[in-house]
């Protein structure tokens, strides 16, 4: 039976929840407060695992077709020795590096045009045993059988719901960037993250002769003198890391730059409330370490469509949702924080002994949890 669902936020988890509804036969909007597509990011890595969950509906051939692909992660000291490759299986295709605004656009494009709504900031959620009414801040409102939460980390309907707050800050601060790629020596089409004691730099080839690199360094919480830190100050840090490093800072501006603390949120009791559904950063965000955090959304609005195909009732779905979800992500989200803690530390003694276990940690190790981690489970 069609049913007319209301999504809030049209960032990723939003957007696959449309593409993944609508192929249902569900009538759907997607309600997003930008009054336009405006996506602040730099690149974004998609694994695998999201691809296998986006392959019925034609999208991960485009995300295939206009990444820029790698066989995994190779973890390098600061003096680019290799520590150790995080491969994926090759059996499960590779990574795919992409800027957040080409996905953003093939996530779009897979949608008939009237679906988002863009202008529309929820601001309260009234329900009852028959229909949820949501309100926007222009006064407008919409009335539905189910709503879909994918309004971010700083979900408005999750404090509304639930009124808790659950973030927890991870000790690091991140900025990112995406430069062109020319006239970068040493720049190889590996994905490449070195863990330093003054910090872990990632480094990232996009498509079109781009390049996108991140950095993470120990900081207290909202130090507004680290935020303000310049490309000048990022290259002063990294001046003694492998090359590219130093050069790549140097060719980057401030106005390049894009900071944010890395925070996360315990995954909450349960993913549902009432008529509404939790997906994506607004149900679990997850630190960024193992690069899933958006497809563990995209694996979110797969799985929350199976459950609607399959239950009767939205209660039916949303305890399925719940017991499908909650195993995978906070194994997920607990494992990323753990390998946060270790990459980011900078106590010589410690990083000797971490590095040199590393090196040592038999292949089959690392290809056990990979091929847990980059397969996608209906
Ligand atoms: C540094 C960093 C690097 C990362 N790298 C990766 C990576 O390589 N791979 C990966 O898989 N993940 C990565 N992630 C995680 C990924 O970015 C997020 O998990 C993903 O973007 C979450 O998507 P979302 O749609 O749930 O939330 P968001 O992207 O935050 O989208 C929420 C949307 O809701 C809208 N919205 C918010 N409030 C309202 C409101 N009141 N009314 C209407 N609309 C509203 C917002 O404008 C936005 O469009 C990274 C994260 C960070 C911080």
């Amino acid at each position: 039976m069609s049913q007319t669902i209301l999504i809030i936020g049209g960032g990723i988890a939003g957007l696959c929840a449309a593409i993944t509804l609508q192929e249902l036969g569900m009538k759907v909007k997607v309600y997003e407060k930008n009054n336009e597509p405006t996506i602040t990011g730099a690149g974004i890595i998609i694994a695998p695992n999201a691809l296998e969950a986006l392959k019925p509906y034609n999208i991960s051939d485009d995300i295939i077709r206009q990444g820029n692909p790698s066989d995994g992660f190779h973890i390098l000291s600061d003096r680019g020795r290799t520590l150790t490759q995080l491969s994926v299986p090759s059996e499960y295709g590779s990574l795919h590096s992409l800027h957040r605004k080409d996905l953003h656009h093939i996530l779009l494009s897979a949608l008939p045009p009237d679906t988002v709504e863009w202008g529309k900031r929820f601001v309260r959620i009234d329900q009852n045993d028959n229909h949820a009414r949501v309100s926007f801040n222009d006064g407008s409102q919409a009335v539905g059988d189910l709503v879909v939460a994918a309004d971010g980390i700083h979900s408005y309907i999750r404090t509304q719901l639930l009124q808790k707050d659950t973030y927890r800050y991870a000790g690091y601060t991140c900025w990112r960037g995406v430069i062109s790629a020319e006239d970068l020596p040493g720049l190889s089409d590996r994905f490449i993250e070195t863990w330093g004691t003054k910090g872990r730099f990632g480094i990232v080839p996009l498509p079109k002769n781009k390049v996108y690199w991140y950095a993470l360094i120990n900081a207290r919480q909202s130090d507004t003198s680290i935020a303000n830190y310049s490309a000048k100050d990022l290259h002063r840090l990294f001046q003694n890391y492998h090359d590219p490093i130093p050069t790549l800072l140097s060719k980057t501006t401030t106005h390049d730059m894009i900071h944010r603390d890395i925070i996360d949120i315990e995954p909450m009791e349960r993913f549902y409330s009432g008529r509404v559904v939790f997906i994506g950063d607004a149900a679990h965000a997850i630190t960024p370490n193992m690069g899933q955090g958006a497809c563990q959304a995209i694996e979110d609005a797969r799985i929350l469509a199976e459950c609607i195909r399959t239950q009767s009732n939205h209660r039916e779905v949303f305890t399925d949702y719940d017991a499908r979800r909650r195993k995978r992500i906070i194994q997920i989200s607990n494992q990323s924080w753990k390998i946060g803690k270790m990459a980011q530390s900078e106590s010589f003694l410690f990083t000797s002994v971490r590095d040199r276990l590393m090196k040592h940690t038999p292949k089959m190790f690392y290809r056990k949890q990979a091929l847990s981690l980059y397969k996608f489970q209906l």
